[in-house]
C-alpha cells in the first residue's frame, strides 16, 4: 500500500503500537529502565517506528538501515550490542535503554539542581 508516495510494509500507527507495546514489555520484563529524557525516548520510538513501517523490522535508528539489512537480527531492536553499551556508558547508543543505576543517578542530579 502506498502512503505519500512511499511503500510502507506496516501502516505508521500500527507500527508506533507495536513499538510501544514492546517497548514497555521490554522496560517491565527486563533489567533495563528507559533513558532518562522523555523527548529523546519518544525520537527513537518514532525512528524505530518509521523503520519497522518502510522497512518491516525495528531496524535499529541510530544506525545505517541498509547495512543493518545484511546482518540479520543484530540490529534490530534491541540490537545485540546494546548490553555492551549499556555495561560500557549507561545506555545503549540510541538513548532508549539505560541501566536502572544510570537512571537513578540522573534521577539525583536533576534533583539536586
Ligand atoms: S541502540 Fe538501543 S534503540 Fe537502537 S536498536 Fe539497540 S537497543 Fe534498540
Amino acid at each position: 500500500m502506498a502512503a505519500s508516495g512511499i511503500f510502507v510494509l506496516v501502516e505508521k500507527g500500527e507500527a508506533l503500537g507495536r513499538v510501544r507495546r514492546f517497548v514497555e514489555s521490554y522496560v517491565r520484563k527486563g533489567a533495563y529502565g528507559l533513558y532518562p529524557e522523555v523527548a529523546v525516548v519518544e525520537n527513537v520510538i518514532e525512528g524505530l517506528a518509521e523503520n519497522l513501517a518502510v522497512h518491516g523490522k525495528m531496524y535499529c535508528p541510530c544506525a545505517d538501515v541498509e547495512a543493518s539489512k545484511g546482518k540479520g537480527a543484530e540490529m534490530v531492536c534491541p540490537c545485540t550490542p546494546h548490553h555492551a553499551d549499556i555495561a560500557r556508558q549507561g545506555y545503549c547508543d540510541c538513548a532508549l535503554f539505560a541501566a536502572r543505576d544510570f537512571v537513578a543517578a540522573e534521577a539525583l542530579v536533576r534533583k539536586a539542581r
